[in-house]
């Protein structure tokens, strides 16, 4: 299998391989058969939460794409193929980083062409307009600067809802959501569920009132196919307990209710004994300016149990690790329940998943269920082998890297030391800490999630210097460490501008934690030169002049952090976010852009799934799962708009 697929504008395309699917037995493949149709059952949510346009776009584009009888070959036409290659890369027609609107990149008038020699035949208008109106409606969205200019707009100077053009909110304004939720939030217990997770906040008539997406409900059509294929993975579920958190997301998926997906959660973070494990639902809420709306994802997977020997030793010492952390006493667990830890290989990834996707996960994100009864935490080992195996010879290192010293170093313990970054910030960083009694998470606003990935980023940077570590076996020797602390720098004080278009600022939220981190260090550091900036050949690299006093450094951060994460000190957050995390050094930036155009590399990436085929007995029972990872990805993408395009245009 060849790890990378194609390129197109800023993205390249990878596949991962499923190691050991072959041999798996075959009650598993079933299972994991079953919970990947499921997967892929809720696409078409996440394209219509991205963005009201987005699945009348992708329509029409998918539309040109299969039946247009002009030139194909054409400058133009290519340019369009580009464009409906990003659209389906970002799941609409926002950057899936940026989240800023994608420019078509082909004229106004080509549009034209495009329409007049395509077949229109099959497409079913939303009734009640005509096809010109349709049309000229999905124009104005695509081709007109300020119409749906940025999915999630972060500066705070502005109503953050308004100038979000995602689709959670209808006609609210932002102090409207935020009085809503802490209304419901002030009437609720120790207990909370996550008010607004699994709903759209609109204003009728004067009146705030959700609609939540559910069975019957919003997004019906597609959460009644994943419904249907979650139950039939009960099937072959690995043990009761699965079969009990399944029974209880179905419930959840038909009544709404969110005391059942708390339910759900519970009983998915108790659960460790099975191989196949999955997530599915509405999870994360990154595409919220506001923080609270889920984005609907799953991934399917399963266990590598050699590398989870790795993360289980961790795990196993969790409070050794939070007994000895530089934080405050106050804000330390007394007693770190069930931090689990496993190490997995991904089988199917779907909605905000795919095909851009994470390499940890740490669930869930209730707080109180995480205090309570612990998160389930995971490092996808086939995601970041693919990564490792294509950043190894794309010469990103040997320009970045300041020394022979550093790249060796890398090449020979990069893959370990990254690894064990994600199991320390994953296991351990996440699950760490205590908040202060009566604090509530949402105090730092839309400065959260870059203080919480702060805060395991450096849990992460802290121990992974700590000789517990070598005496633990996990690392061989403090060079991984190194290797680790110079990555990480080089980083988020270098490569990672890559990702930036000339004049913008950092707003993601783990980009910003990075430079938060790195520049912070950097700055706190100059008086002793324990990191510098070095010139050679005209060229700017990283230097660490001292890592044991690095390490400290990481320590005193993270100290800070975990104060403002406990205590909910917004001005504190807001000052060392602006101040460190969000500015770029222009100059910088340039060269670092010049440098990275001569490699002539994508600063993204994403992941083709592979192909399951289920076989059945000829009465039609199923008895095995073939895998196949030969389909590319223009064919991948039209499948499952075909197969699993489950929603009407307009929601
Ligand atoms: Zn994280």
């Amino acid at each position: 299998m060849n790890v990378f697929a194609e390129k197109f504008a800023d993205i390249k395309i990878l596949r991962y391989s499923v190691p050991q699917f072959e041999v798996l037995d075959p009650k598993k493949k079933l299972y994991i058969y079953h919970l990947s149709q499921a997967a892929l059952c809720g696409r078409d949510i996440l394209w219509d939460q991205n963005n009201r346009y987005n699945l009348r776009i992708r329509a029409v584009l998918e539309t040109i794409w299969t039946t247009f009888s002009g030139n194909r070959d054409s400058e133009s036409f290519k340019l369009f193929e580009i464009y409906l290659k990003r659209v389906w890369f970002s799941n609409g027609i926002h950057h899936h980083y940026s989240t800023e609107k994608i420019p078509a990149g082909f004229s106004d008038s080509f549009f034209d062409e495009l329409l007049a020699k395509s077949d229109w035949s099959d497409l079913s208008i939303p009734s009640g307009k005509s096809f010109e109106s349709f049309i000229s409606e999905i124009r104005d969205v695509i081709f007109n600067p300020s119409k749906e200019v940025k999915r999630v707009n972060l500066e705070s100077d502005k109503d953050l809802i308004e100038t979000s053009s995602n689709n959670y909110y209808q006609g609210v304004s932002q102090a409207e959501a935020e009085a809503f939720y802490a209304n419901l939030k002030a009437n609720a217990g120790p207990e909370p569920v996550s008010f607004g997770l699994n709903s759209t906040l609109v204003k009728e008539s004067g009146q705030l009132t959700e609609i939540v997406w559910k069975l019957n409900g919003k997004y019906g059509k597609a959460i009644e196919q994943i419904v249907f294929w979650l139950n039939k993975a009960t099937e072959y579920a690995d043990n009761e307990l699965q079969k009990k958190y399944i029974r209880s997301l179905i419930l959840y998926y038909e009544t709404g209710d969110l005391a059942l997906f708390d339910q759900y959660s519970m009983d998915w973070v108790k659960e460790l004994a099975g191989e196949v494990d999955f997530v599915n639902g509405f999870i994360e809420v990154y595409g919220d300016p506001l923080g609270i709306k889920g984005s609907w994802e799953s991934i399917v997977n399963y266990k590598d149990t050699e590398a989870t020997k790795r993360a289980t030793i961790l795990s196993q010492n969790a409070q050794w690790f939070e007994d000895h952390s530089p934080v405050n006493p106050e804000f330390k667990k007394t007693e770190v329940k069930g931090v689990s830890a496993k190490v997995i290989h991904v089988a199917m990834l779907g909605g905000d998943c795919y095909p851009a996707t994470p390499i940890g996960i740490n669930l869930p994100n209730a707080e109180w269920i995480r205090e309570k009864h612990g998160s389930k935490s995971v490092t996808i080992e086939n995601i970041t082998q693919s990564y490792f195996l294509d950043s190894m010879n794309n010469g990103m290192l040997e320009e970045f890297a300041g020394s022979s010293e550093e790249i060796e170093r890398a090449k020979t313990f990069g893959y370990l030391a990254g690894n064990l970054h994600t199991d320390l910030h994953e296991c351990l960083g996440h699950g760490s800490g205590k908040v202060r009694e009566g604090v509530n998470t949402e105090a730092l606003k839309n400065y959260y999630s870059t203080i919480e990935e702060t805060r395991a980023d450096l849990f992460a940077l802290y121990y992974i210097m700590d000789e517990q570590l070598i005496k633990l076996g996990l690392v061989p020797s403090e060079e991984a460490a190194k290797a680790e602390f110079d990555a990480y720098l080089r980083n988020g004080l270098l490569t990672q501008l890559t990702r930036i278009e000339p004049g913008k600022d950092i707003e993601e939220s783990h980009m910003r934690n990075r430079q938060l981190i790195a520049r912070w260090v950097y700055e706190a550091g100059k008086d002793q030169n324990i990191v510098e900036f070095v010139r050679k050949d005209e060229k700017t690299f990283v230097r660490i002049n001292d890592y044991q006093k690095l390490r400290e450094l990481f320590g005193q951060l993270l100290k800070e952090i975990q104060r403002i994460k406990s205590k909910g000190d917004f001005e504190a957050a807001k000052n060392l976010v602006e101040d460190y995390a969000v500015k770029v050094d222009r100059h910088l930036h340039a060269e670092i852009l010049e440098r990275f155009e001569k490699l002539g590399l994508a600063p993204y990436a994403g992941f083709l799934n592979p192909v399951y085929e289920l076989k059945t007995w000829p009465c039609g029972t199923p008895y095995d799962v073939e895998i196949r990872y030969d389909e590319d990805y223009t064919s991948q993408m039209l499948r499952y708009s075909a197969d699993f395009g489950l929603l009407p245009m307009v929601n």
